[in-house]
């Protein structure tokens, strides 16, 4: 851990520039191109479509193959520690095993900058996974400012990239931080109890209890299209003799997304989607992946069109 004394965001931003870095800051909807931080606002829209766009070419064609574009712009992202440790989760789908070309360039080129929060979200429940909002798990460069100092870590990544003079944190300067990132954690309203969960959902696969939470839901995907770590696209081919394929991000929430040329559909019923999501998220990636594919971000309920609230629905799953 470091310690910066002065603006720290002017001498990063002005590094980033002179090495060729755009800069991205979350301006409260999505994310914009900028060179400062007035004030930190979460985006709605998570900082994965930097990795994996809502809408992708992957070839262009026409007799052959004639192009395959690789997004290689060097990026420098602004976000929220939960949401830098959501592009780790996608690092897992993407780079683990068999390597996604485009993921990997766009990984390769971007710099991951968070900021620690200085209270929970009325919505925020990272804390409930084991995950703190002073932890630098995914970041480049980790920024906490904590009584006019500003506390840094960094990956070896940005080490590499950046000149920038720290100083090492002494006891006292870490005790201040420990200090703060528990009263930030005090500040949770919201707790999912995560202790024998995959067991409840297994037992209870087959209850009625997910038609009762699915009556709200409209099936609007918006859950999965803001949640950081949901993954799933669509291939699609634009043009017949010439012309591009194309990926673009698909939902669980749809029922198109299960329809087997058959006809089948295995998840025809809304009720079966729903149910997937959080099957998906906390039982099926936790033994594909080991992790729970949740980071407690919150989007997902707060922008529910239907008040689904993934908090309240896995709390109440077996009682
Ligand atoms: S749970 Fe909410 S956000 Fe998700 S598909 Fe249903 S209505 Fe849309
Ligand atoms: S499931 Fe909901 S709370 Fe969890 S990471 Fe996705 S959007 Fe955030």
């Amino acid at each position: 851990m470091y310690i910066f004394e002065g603006d720290f965001f002017k001498s990063l931003f002005d590094e980033l520039k002179s090495k060729g870095y755009r800069i991205y800051i979350p301006d409260g909807y999505g994310f914009k191109e900028g060179e400062e931080i007035k004030e930190i606002k979460r985006s709605k829209k998570s900082a994965k479509e930097f990795f994996l766009p809502q809408n992708e070419i992957l070839i262009k064609y026409s007799d052959w193959v004639e192009d395959v574009p690789v997004d290689n712009e060097k990026r420098a992202i602004v976000v929220s520690p939960c949401d830098a440790r959501g592009i780790t989760l996608l690092d897992k789908v993407f780079l683990d095993g068999l390597v996604d070309p485009y993921y990997k360039a766009r990984r390769d080129n971007s710099l991951v900058i968070s900021i620690a929060c200085n209270k929970a979200g009325d919505y925020c429940f990272c804390e409930s996974l084991g995950f703190s909002p002073y932890s630098s798990e995914g970041s480049d460069v980790f920024v906490a400012e904590v009584d006019g100092k500003y506390f840094i870590e960094l990956s070896d990544k940005a080490k590499d990239i950046l000149d920038i003079e720290l100083k090492e944190a002494d006891e006292n300067d870490i005790e201040k931080f420990r200090e703060k990132e528990n009263e930030v954690k005090s500040t949770f309203k919201r707790k999912l109890n995560i202790e024998g969960l995959s067991g409840r959902l297994k037992e209870n696969f087959e209850s009625d209890y997910w038609k009762k939470v699915s009556i709200n839901c409209v099936g609007c995907g918006i859950c999965t299209f803001l949640c950081p770590t949901c993954f799933c696209f669509d291939m699609l081919d634009e043009g017949e003799k010439e012309g591009f394929r194309y990926r673009a991000w698909d939902s669980c929430q749809f029922p198109l997304y299960t329809l087997e040329s058959s006809s089948h559909n295995p998840r025809n019923e809304k009720w079966q989607r729903l149910r997937n999501r959080f099957y998906d998220k906390f039982l099926y990636m936790l033994e594909n992946k080991g992790e729970i594919f949740c980071v407690g971000c919150g989007r997902c309920i707060s922008e529910c069109p239907a008040g689904v609230d993934i908090v309240e629905v896995l709390e109440e799953v077996g009682r």
